[in-house]
């Protein structure tokens, strides 16, 4: 396959459903809260009854114009609602309320990596009900699906990307990025598990060097990173076994099984005509004022790559930079912790190191352990100040997480706090010298990288609290 894929050139474009964190439903007063008892967020209005109308969300528009804004869109000054039809038992009144000619926001961009994709526009509608196939829940052989209309409603922003992206690995960096954004801005969680962010695949291929794009076909149903790229993978291979066996790639849906690793097809793809949109008559078009829209650029929080750009000023790798960013619980406790006016080296040194590892192996986030940003810049004052070693200080940053104590109370508690007391590293190392004679001599006869030993064996002795460079200059004194 792999001679294969130089013949083609690959051109992917992504449909990306984020579901707005807002209170309540887009046209409804429903709340919105995942998890709650089935079918009990289901007003008159969420039902589709006959006769009940539709209100605008106004916190939803908000979000949708922020969103746009941080991803370079033009933002009109009217956009309206439209119907799209479909016939599905989670959308009972038979069609979406969703905007189609006049979205909220248009001609976007996003730097990923160094590229520019292009963003198409991005526009609000409703998420439809969830359905539970009870045959696939357990009941096995039970010939019903059950329905819940609390996620009907739920604001939900398309926001759809120009056919920009050339690999999986561009989309797949594409699509973090976007998460990033929407959850540092606050509008969606992002969470591809629980789905309140959604990805459709649209994936084409084409001879290299051809002007003319392929036909392409939407995958569905990928939810994490590494399956939308797997997904791609997929169907990259499976076009181009079609085109070279002199088949046609047919237009439709396919649906990403991630156990069974393949795409399967779901249904023929709809074009817009079939959809019938029309004008939602129920709601009149939106104007937005250009003083909305800068009162609500005001409030843009600094955004991934900005925060990515201010770290490494700092000193940061771009890793660095990166993996903090990627854990925003972290960035922005890494942020309280700079304003405090620690050192960035040091705190990162914690962050990247004992902290990541104790929050991947207990699953926490940052927030979730007692370790407070004065807590953090205490003990790092400690180290700047040679009170402490760095050693210790990574002995006592779990104990910190734990039962959120001050680094000086451990310090002085279990009287941790660095010698530097030249007499005192004296009489130990000059004891380490004489009970291990042997070393004493092969260093003197020419072996100088024993000195490492020695330092070691000195550590052990004061439990890693010696001053480590006067024990290197005092066990210099001595052996040289
Ligand atoms: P639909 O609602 O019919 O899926 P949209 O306009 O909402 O259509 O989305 C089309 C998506 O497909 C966009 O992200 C666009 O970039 C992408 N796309 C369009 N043509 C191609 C193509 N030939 N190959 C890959 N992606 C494409
Ligand atoms: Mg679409």
């Amino acid at each position: 396959m792999e001679d294969l894929r130089d013949k083609y050139e690959v051109v992917i474009g992504l449909e990306v459903h984020a579901q707005l964190k807002t209170k309540s439903k887009i046209f409804a007063p429903d709340g919105c809260e995942f998890g709650k008892d089935p079918n009990s967020e289901t007003s008159p209005i969420t039902l589709g009854m006959p006769g009940v109308l539709p209100v605008l969300n106004k916190e939803a528009v908000n979000m949708g114009i922020l969103t746009g804004l941080a991803l370079n869109c033009e933002i009109p000054e009217r956009c309206k609602f439209d119907r799209k039809q479909y016939f599905y038992p989670d959308l009972p009144k038979g069609y979406q309320i969703s905007q189609y000619d006049e979205p909220i926001c248009v001609n976007g961009y996003l730097n990923v990596k160094g590229k520019k994709i292009g963003i198409t526009r991005a526009h609000l509608e409703e998420d439809a009900g969830k359905l539970v196939h009870a045959g696939a829940d357990g009941l096995a052989g039970s010939s019903y699906s059950l329905v819940d209309l609390n996620r009907a409603g739920t604001p939900l922003l398309e926001i759809v990307s120009e056919p920009d992206m050339r690999s999986s690995e561009e989309a797949r960096n594409y699509m973090e990025e976007l998460r990033n954004i929407v959850r540092y801005i606050g509008v969606c969680d992002g969470n591809l598990e629980e789905g309140s962010m959604r990805c459709d695949a649209n994936i084409s291929i084409m001879p290299k060097g051809s002007k003319e794009f392929g036909t392409r076909a939407e995958i569905k149903n990928v939810n994490s990173f590494s399956a939308l790229q797997r997904a791609i993978e997929y169907e990259i291979d499976r076009q181009i076994e079609i085109v070279e066996e002199g088949g046609k790639v047919v237009q439709e849906t396919r649906l990403w099984d991630d156990n069974a690793r393949e795409t399967k097809s779901m249904r023929g793809k709809e074009d817009a005509h079939d959809y019938r949109y029309f004008p939602e008559p129920d709601l009149m078009p939106l104007k937005i004022s250009r003083e909305w829209v800068e009162e609500i650029r005001a409030k843009m929080p600094e955004l991934p790559q900005a925060k990515r750009e201010r770290y490494m000023s700092l000193g940061l790798s771009e890793y660095d930079a990166s993996v903090i960013v990627e854990q925003m619980g972290l960035a922005l406790f890494f942020d309280e912790v700079l304003k405090l006016g620690a050192s960035p080296k040091i705190a990162v040194n914690f962050i990247m190191g004992e902290i990541a590892a104790y929050l991947k192996e207990t699953k926490l986030e940052i927030n979730e352990t007692k370790l407070t940003p004065e807590n953090l810049v205490e003990l790092i004052s400690l180290i700047e100040k040679n009170t402490i070693s760095n050693n210790i200080g990574k002995q006592i940053i779990v104990d910190m997480m734990k039962d959120g104590s001050k680094a000086s109370e451990i310090v002085e508690k279990r009287g941790l706090s660095q010698i530097s007391d030249t007499g005192a590293i004296k009489e130990i190392a000059q004891k380490v010298c004489d009970t291990n004679p042997a070393q004493v001599t092969a260093y003197k006869n020419g072996k100088v990288q024993l000195l490492g030993f020695f330092v070691g064996q000195v550590m052990k002795e004061t439990k890693g609290r010696a001053n480590p460079k006067a024990v290197n200059e005092i066990l210099k004194e001595i052996l040289d």
